[in-house]
Formats: structure tokens, C-alpha cells, sequence
């Protein structure tokens, strides 16, 4: 149970970051989030979307209100503003702006497709990102790259295997993930993917319509990468309409060698997910990497 007051004094940082007044009236529990309690603080000149953690989540925080104001100033597709973020006590906060979201429908499908296709050609001149964040709860490494397909070996890949080592997923998972990242390069022979700001964590829990059914996105896992990744993971759990993909195609034609990237870059969250939630993913992850080798040998 989080204290009152605790809201109170979140109120207060939320009134004095935008200059206006916000009286606490009431506090209401958001449900549908996977690592941070969510609420929405209402006052009687508005309202605001908070989520809270331990203390030693906010890194996570900052980075997530980066990636928020980074996808905002591009204007493309909807995000929740950022308010501000911080410790109170022993629990770090994001406040943000609260938007009423509704169910999608093909209409908001294929905004999103385009809105996300102008999004994804707003680049930058290396891959990665001035900041690290989190994908889940598991740190995302962003450091700067110039090369794709190390970067992605390193960094993604790379990083969640030797995660799943320690954590004793060893033997086959190990054996094979290697043997799947020296093949990499032969994926992008005739492909050089261009840095595109990428949401990151583009499942379809993280996206909705707002009440005049625009797409909104939100909770990202933002760097600047190859935007077959971001496509991949619409795929990867439903949740997008083929309208979305037919009008993204259409604003941003998709590589022919999509199809067969797309499985490398969902190997990435399936690992995530064996890392976060256990041995549930092991061979699914497994038959992934066999499958992938087997395109390429
Ligand atoms: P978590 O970081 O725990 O995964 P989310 O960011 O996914 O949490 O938010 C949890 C739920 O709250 C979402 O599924 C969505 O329904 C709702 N939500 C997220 N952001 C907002 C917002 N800015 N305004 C209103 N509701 C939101």
C-alpha cells in the first residue's frame, strides 16, 4: 500500500516542473503493466499518468522518459509527454501525461504504419543511443557503433546469451547462439541498414488508440537501429492489424530480405523473455537459432 502522502509530493514536483496548479484529488490504480505499479493521479485541472518502483529503478525511469521525449520531438507518432521523474522515500516515479486509451481498430493501424514509417527515417549518424535503458527490466547496452551487425552481435544478441550463461543456460543455447552469431554478416550480404529511431519494445501491450483513435505508443526501449527490428516485434505477438503493415510497407518499403531477418531480430526478446521468466523459452529460443542457421549454411 503506497502512501498518501507519497502521491501528495509527486502532485507537488508535477505542479512545480509545469507551473500549473495540480491539487491531488484522488489517486487510481492502472492495471496491464509488466514491471512498475501505474496510476493515474487526478486533480481538478487535469490528470497525470505515474508509475512507481524501488528507488534503484530510476535510471530505468530517466531512460524511458528520454525515449519518450526523443520519439515526442519528432512529431510522428504519439507518445505521452513526460513530466518529470525522481525518488520519493524509497520509491523512484515517472510522471507523464495520461491520454484515455481505447482499443485499436484498422483505421488507427494504418496511421500507425505510416506515422511509424516517418519515424523510423528520423536518423542519426551511428547506431545505438546516448543512453541505456531497459528492455523488461533487463539492461539494454546502447553504446555507439558505425556497424550494425557487430553492434547487434554485441549488444543485443551477445549480451542476452552470456546473461542466460550465468544464469545457467548453458550447453546447447551457448553452443549454437555462437555459432549463429559468426554467421550473422552472411544476413545482411546485399542489406546495409541505416540508424532509424526505434521504439524498442514495440509489442502490441505497448500500443493503443487515443480517444480520437490516433496510435499512441508508449513505454519504449528507444535506440537508433535497423528498423526491421522495430517491425519484427510487431510480429512477433499480434496485436497490429495487416492494415499496419500494408501502409508501412507502402510509406517505407521493407528489404525482400526481411522475412529473413525478421526471426533474428524477435531471437533477441525470446531470449529477454527465457532470461526474465525462465526456462518456458528455452526451446523456443533453441529452434529459432537452428532455424536461422539452417537459412545461412
Ligand atoms: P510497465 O512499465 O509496467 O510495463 P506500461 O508503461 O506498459 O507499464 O503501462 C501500464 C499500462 O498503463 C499500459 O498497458 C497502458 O494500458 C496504461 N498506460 C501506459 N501509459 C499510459 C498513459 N500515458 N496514460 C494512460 N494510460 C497509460
Amino acid at each position: 500500500m503506497i502512501p498518501d502522502i507519497l502521491f501528495q509530493t509527486i502532485a507537488e514536483r508535477i505542479q512545480s516542473v509545469t507551473g500549473k496548479p495540480f491539487k491531488l484529488l484522488k489517486t487510481v490504480t492502472v492495471g496491464g503493466g509488466c514491471i512498475n505499479s501505474a496510476y493515474r493521479l487526478e486533480g481538478k485541472a487535469g490528470q497525470y499518468f505515474v508509475k512507481l518502483n524501488h528507488k534503484d529503478c530510476l535510471p530505468m525511469f530517466e531512460a524511458e522518459s528520454l525515449g519518450l521525449e526523443a520519439i515526442a520531438v519528432t512529431d510522428t507518432v504519439r507518445v505521452p509527454k513526460p513530466v518529470c521523474c525522481g525518488l520519493v522515500e524509497d520509491q523512484s516515479f515517472l510522471a507523464m501525461e495520461f491520454i484515455q486509451l481505447r482499443s485499436t481498430n484498422s483505421a488507427c493501424d494504418r496511421l500507425l504504419g505510416q506515422k511509424l514509417a516517418a519515424m523510423h527515417d528520423v536518423r542519426q549518424a551511428f547506431f545505438g543511443w546516448h543512453w541505456d535503458n531497459t528492455i523488461g527490466s533487463t539492461p539494454q547496452i546502447n553504446t555507439r557503433h558505425d556497424d550494425w551487425v557487430e553492434f547487434f552481435a554485441k549488444h543485443r544478441l551477445g549480451f542476452q546469451l552470456s546473461l542466460a550463461k550465468s544464469q545457467g543456460y548453458t550447453g546447447k543455447l551457448q553452443r549454437e547462439g555462437e555459432r549463429l552469431i559468426e554467421c550473422l554478416p552472411d544476413f545482411f550480404v546485399s542489406y546495409r541498414p541505416k540508424p532509424s529511431l526505434l521504439h524498442g519494445d514495440l509489442w502490441g501491450g505497448n500500443y493503443a488508440g487515443d480517444d480520437t483513435s490516433q496510435p499512441v505508443i508508449f513505454d519504449p526501449a528507444c535506440y537508433f537501429g535497423d528498423r526491421e527490428a522495430d517491425i519484427a516485434m510487431t510480429e512477433l505477438f499480434g496485436g497490429f492489424g495487416r492494415e499496419f503493415l500494408a501502409a508501412y510497407d507502402h510509406a517505407y518499403p521493407l528489404d525482400i530480405g526481411y522475412k529473413y531477418r525478421k526471426s533474428l531480430y524477435n531471437l533477441y526478446h525470446i531470449i529477454n523473455h527465457l532470461n526474465l521468466f525462465g526456462s518456458g523459452y528455452l526451446a523456443q529460443a533453441e529452434n529459432i537459432i537452428a532455424r536461422l542457421i539452417a537459412e545461412v549454411r
